[in-house]
């Protein structure tokens, strides 16, 4: 590590992991994005002997790790399409003359005939599998390609393999470990928590002059990267910052590729750049002093939240996460999820997941607490550095409401959705079950007629992300959990985000 990579200290656990995998034996890495996981299987792969085959689904990633190491006097190369078959044999030679300590490859090719025959040939040190994540169907990021790298095992059952991934909840890792029969293998989990980061959502009420307003309070010297979801929102962003007198490039996959990287290349070298940028921007980049991430488009999912997000801060400085939502963009979420052509099943989950983080989005506790509940780790008090720990918002009683929500499940014995419930609480009857089984005639029935649908939404949400009710996997109906009970027996209280209120005092604000 100091030789070669020339730094002082393991940072989580990679020196366990380099010695899990230098004695040969398995390991299952999760570790934050920027945590440093190459390092696990890159310094195994020097200092044992043969080749380190290192899996991984990205080609730009690919070049950029192979590149950073030659520069360190690291023996390492890739193949992908992108060489000639000329280089390709090059590449082989290397191998075969043990003048290679490092070999990259996509998932497809490694698990080709062509490429298995030949790394029976040659002496194979390990086996890294990058992006492990891309091998579970309820990951966010389903590639079926990783599914046939289970036969690594079956082919080389004395190689040891190491899996990595920034994000996987408990499911994905097990799926992870039964995927690639990795049952031996050593699980090594670091904590998510980016204690630096300042985490803020605030819905969308004056566009770009609220982007504004949080940069210019907050950072108006200092290097960020503003993701918006399509190419137009990313230029014209870029030209109103560019209008308010900072240097703001654009970053999408419609530009050129010499203008992509022209603009990178500033971002990293220059002080004070804001890159503005589709998801398409941030994949490999290594910029320490990034000091705010801003989502002027709502992410995908949790996961991608905080992969982005997950870019400022690197070293550790004191860096704002900020997002400002907007319902517009879950709704064209939920269009591109429809029109993806993605399962039926897997289409659920990527709803499922959108909504978890809708519920990030109007969570009134702790935004870090919540945050890491979604990755399984629980953060005993609230954080204190976040928006909801440090301006508690506006918050209205709901308690009567959720009292009705949960007593419309209860008195349905817990076998229907969301939105059957919200009929009967409507006192709409157009589904033919609700006379069937005589739902009109129950006393929730046509009693939640204060509210509208959207609001009712807005509460099993909350409900359900606060732990008061559980979704059923496979039917979708909801059932109450144990913590349901005092609230229906009203000896505890329920409390919505006051979103009124909220807009009316920001308001306010501007006004004075
Ligand atoms: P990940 O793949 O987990 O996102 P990387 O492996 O790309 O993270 O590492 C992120 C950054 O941290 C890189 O610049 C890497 O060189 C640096 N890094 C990794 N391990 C260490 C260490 N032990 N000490 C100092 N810097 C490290
Ligand atoms: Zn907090």
């Amino acid at each position: 590590m100091k030789d070669v990579f020339g730094y002082d200290q393991y940072r989580h656990q990679q020196e366990q992991i380099v010695d899990t995998l230098v004695k040969g034996q398995d390991a299952l890495v999760l570790m934050p994005t920027g945590g440093g996981k190459s390092l696990c299987y890159q310094i195994p792969a020097i200092a044992r002997p043969g080749v380190g085959v290192v899996v991984s689904p990205l080609i730009a990633l690919m070049q950029d790790q192979v590149n950073a190491l030659n520069q360190l006097g690291v023996k390492a190369a890739y193949i992908n399409s992108t060489l000639s078959a000329r280089e390709i044999e090059q590449v082989k030679q290397q191998a075969l003359d043990d003048e290679l300590d490092l070999l990259y490859l996509s998932p497809e090719r490694l698990v080709g005939e062509e490429m298995q025959g030949f790394l029976q040939r040659i002496k194979v040190a390990l086996f890294a599998i990058d992006e492990a994540h891309c091998v579970s169907q309820w990951g966010h990021d389903f590639r079926k390609e990783y599914q046939n790298l289970s036969m690594l095992h079956e082919q080389f059952p004395e190689v040891p393999r190491i899996a990595l991934t920034a994000t996987a909840d408990q499911r994905v890792r097990k799926e992870i470990v039964k995927q690639l029969q990795l049952d031996d293998a050593e699980i090594f989990i670091s904590s998510f928590d980016r204690p630096n980061i300042t985490y803020a959502i605030e819905e969308q009420e004056s566009g770009k002059q609220q982007l504004w307003r949080f940069i210019n309070d907050n950072h108006p010297n200092d290097a960020g990267i503003v993701y918006c979801l399509s190419r137009r929102k990313v230029e014209s962003v870029a030209e109103f910052l560019s209008g308010k007198g900072r240097k703001a490039l654009p970053y999408h996959a419609g530009l050129s590729n010499k203008i992509r990287e022209r603009n990178q290349h500033q971002f990293l070298m220059e002080d004070g750049i804001i890159i503005v940028a589709t998801i398409a921007f941030g994949m490999g980049i290594d910029k320490p002093d990034v000091r705010f991430v801003a989502h002027f488009s709502m992410p995908k999912n949790i996961e991608s939240y905080y992969q982005e997000t997950g870019r400022a801060g690197r070293d550790g400085q004191p860096s704002n996460a900020w997002m400002a939502y907007n319902y517009q963009d879950v709704v064209m979420q939920r269009q591109f999820i429809r029109d993806s052509d993605a399962a039926d099943e897997h289409k659920e989950v990527l709803h499922n997941k959108l909504d978890s983080l809708v519920d990030l989005c109007e969570q009134l506790e702790c935004r870090r607490q919540t945050l890491l509940r979604y990755f399984d780790e629980v953060l005993e008090e609230p954080c204190g550095n976040c928006d909801n720990c440090l301006n508690p918002p506006e918050k209205i009683d709901a308690s009567k409401e959720a009292q009705m929500a949960m007593s419309a499940i209860y008195r349905t014995e817990q076998k229907f959705g969301i939105m059957y419930l919200i009929d009967l609480l409507l006192g709409n009857d157009n589904d033919e079950r609700v006379s069937k089984l005589k739902h009109d005639q129950l006393n929730v029935f046509g009693i939640g007629k204060d509210h509208v649908k959207t609001w009712w939404r807005r509460l099993y949400r909350q409900l359900i992300s606060q732990g008061y009710i559980d979704v059923d996997p496979e039917h979708g109906s909801l059932l109450l959990t144990d913590k349901a009970k005092p609230i229906l027996k009203g000896d505890e209280s329920f409390y919505l985000r006051d979103v009124v209120k909220a807009k009316n005092k920001s308001k306010k604000a501007e006004e004075i």
